[in-house]
């Protein structure tokens, strides 16, 4: 037998059972020949943050990797499908605009299709971008179905996510972990003991008094990052300049509307307000700026806007945009709120939590004596997960700065101030020519940067010379033939509301919360 690895998680949220749930997966930890031991340990006492309903398309790939039944996840998860995220009275009041999970129209000629849609509006042509994207317009319809599997057909242009109860979610991962060796302890973490000699984390006291010691621990605990921040003084970086937003009030509330396929994001006076629809509740939240706005204020405006009964008190959560400058620090690794926060805007704290699991499985150290991991690993690992999270502070910039807003002082603030560098050469490249710089690592692909700098109003001066090769009559046919063929397709799609009920109905009882 080879030697395996102890890997001790702090923390039973979507981020701790996730992890717990791909380590004992992969490394098959319930097996003689298995790479690691894992054990969870979590606090009944202390909870989870209890919010986290959105997610990214990639989310798919994670349960699909498990073998998770995606019928009985949706049932056991409450859970409906997301197309993208409608931004309301974003960049200006009144505006509305989809940032989908798929395409805008396709390349012709070697030329982006941004640059012959930039090229039928010089000539007089009127369509959004948004007729040209299947996604958008399903959403639009209401209308959900699976993307075809064949990249010939215009149904295999977007893909989706879900909305799910994330407290559900972390416990069907974890009945999937146990059953795969992960041991779980209750009991509240109170002093973490570390190795003289290297400063690592040798083992965990518990409040029952219990010693667990471990070679790899993983910080799951939260924002109140137990290992990584107190015991490991892994230094934060702090993003409030550029996303001053520091509270949300959630609270879920009754409805009669049929779900939505798309998450509402709507632009309010010092901040912005979720909507996002289960199969049994509505969730709701408002995220807003303290210094601009209190929470007494931002709570009596969101329970004012709600559009059914409350379920339950509302709940007012306090945060800061940041992250750690090292994720992995000696033998510990931070996921999920210690490691760093982005506001739920573009739904993608649990897309980073995923990230952040595939790299640690990819650069997973060797076990020894005494256990050391190789820093060119640790550095790889930090460098990876940086840039993850570089990229999606740059993107929720850009939602915030690019506005015309005048109602409020968080938007003529953002509006005003400096961002990154690297935001703005990317919102110049873009209003020059309309490019958009391909990342191969990390989040967002051309078509999500496409959605939201036309949605509010970053748009092209110039095209591509490439464009203008294709004759003018050409142009507008192929484009109203697309325009055409989306619709077309769209309205022989299934509702979305009938489409949970025959696929994967949750037995829930009536607003259960
Ligand atoms: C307002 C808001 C809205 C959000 N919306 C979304 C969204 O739509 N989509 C999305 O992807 N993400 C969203 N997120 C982020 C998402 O909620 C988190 O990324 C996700 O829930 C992971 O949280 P976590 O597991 O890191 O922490 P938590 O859920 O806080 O879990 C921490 C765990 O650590 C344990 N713990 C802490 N201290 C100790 C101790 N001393 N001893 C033992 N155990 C301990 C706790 O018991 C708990 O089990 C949102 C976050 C906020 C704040």
């Amino acid at each position: 037998m080879q030697p395996r690895l102890n890997i001790v998680i702090v923390g039973g949220g979507t981020a701790g059972w996730m992890c717990a749930a791909a380590l004992a997966h992969d490394l098959k930890a319930d097996r003689p020949e298995g790479l690691c031991n894992v054990r969870l340990i979590e606090s009944d006492e202390i909870g989870t943050v209890g919010v986290g309903e959105a997610t990214l398309p990639h989310i798919k790939d994670f349960n699909d990797h498990l073998g998770l039944n995606e019928a009985e996840f949706m049932r056991r998860t409450r859970a409906t499908f997301k197309l993208g995220i409608e931004f309301a009275d974003w960049g200006r009041k009144g505006g509305s605009y989809i940032h989908p999970f798929g395409d805008f129209g396709h390349a012709i000629n070697g030329a982006e299709f941004v640059q012959y849609w930039s090229r039928a509006r010089d000539l007089g042509e009127t369509a959004s971008i948004e007729a040209y994207s299947y996604a958008v317009q399903a959403a639009r319809h209401h209308r959900f179905d699976f993307p075809s599997e064949d990249p010939a057909s215009i149904k295999s242009t977007y893909a989706y996510a879900y909305h799910f109860d994330a407290s559900l979610y972390a416990a069907f991962l974890r009945e999937f972990a146990e059953a795969r060796g992960v041991r779980r302890t209750q009991g509240r973490v109170v002093e973490a003991r570390q190795s003289p000699e290297s400063g690592d984390i040798a083992a965990l006291v518990l409040q029952s008094g219990e010693e667990v010691a471990g070679d790899l621990f993983i910080d799951c605990s939260g924002f109140r990052a137990l290992l990584i921040g107190q015991t490991l003084k892994s230094e934060w970086q702090d993003w409030t300049p550029w996303l001053p937003c520091d509270r949300a009030v959630a609270v879920a509330c009754d409805s009669d509307a049929p779900p939505t396929p798309y998450t509402q994001s709507i632009a309010l006076e010092e901040g912005w307000r979720w909507r996002i629809p289960l199969q049994h509740r509505v969730g709701n939240g408002y995220v807003f700026a303290s210094r601009f706005l209190s929470e007494e204020a931002a709570t009596e405006r969101l329970l004012g806007l709600l559009e059914g009964r409350a379920q339950g008190a509302p709940r007012l959560l306090r945060f800061g945009a940041g992250r750690r400058l090292q994720s992995w620090r000696g033998n510990c690794i931070a996921m999920g709120l210690a490691s760093g926060f982005l506001e739920p805007l573009e739904s993608t704290s649990i897309y980073l939590i995923q990230v952040a699991i595939t790299h640690l499985l990819q650069l997973l150290p060797k076990p020894g004596h005494p256990f050391r991991p190789d820093t060119r690993l640790t550095a790889e690992y930090n460098r990876r997960v940086d840039l993850e999270y570089d990229r999606v502070r740059d993107f929720l910039i850009l939602h915030y700065h690019a506005n015309a807003r005048e109602d409020g002082a968080l938007w003529r603030h953002t509006r005003e101030m400096d961002v990154p560098d690297s935001l703005l050469e990317k919102m110049e490249q873009f209003r020059s020519r309309g490019y958009i710089h391909r990342y191969r690592e990390g989040l967002f692909s051309p078509a999500s940067w496409l959605a939201v700098f036309m949605g509010q109003d970053v748009a092209p001066r110039g095209h591509d010379r490439l464009a203008d090769l294709l004759p003018e009559a050409q142009l507008i046919e192929r484009l109203s033939g697309m325009r055409r063929r989306i619709a077309a397709n769209v309205e022989d799609m299934p509702r979305h509301d009938a489409f949970i009920r025959g696929y994967c109905a949750s037995t829930a009882p009536e607003n259960a919360a």
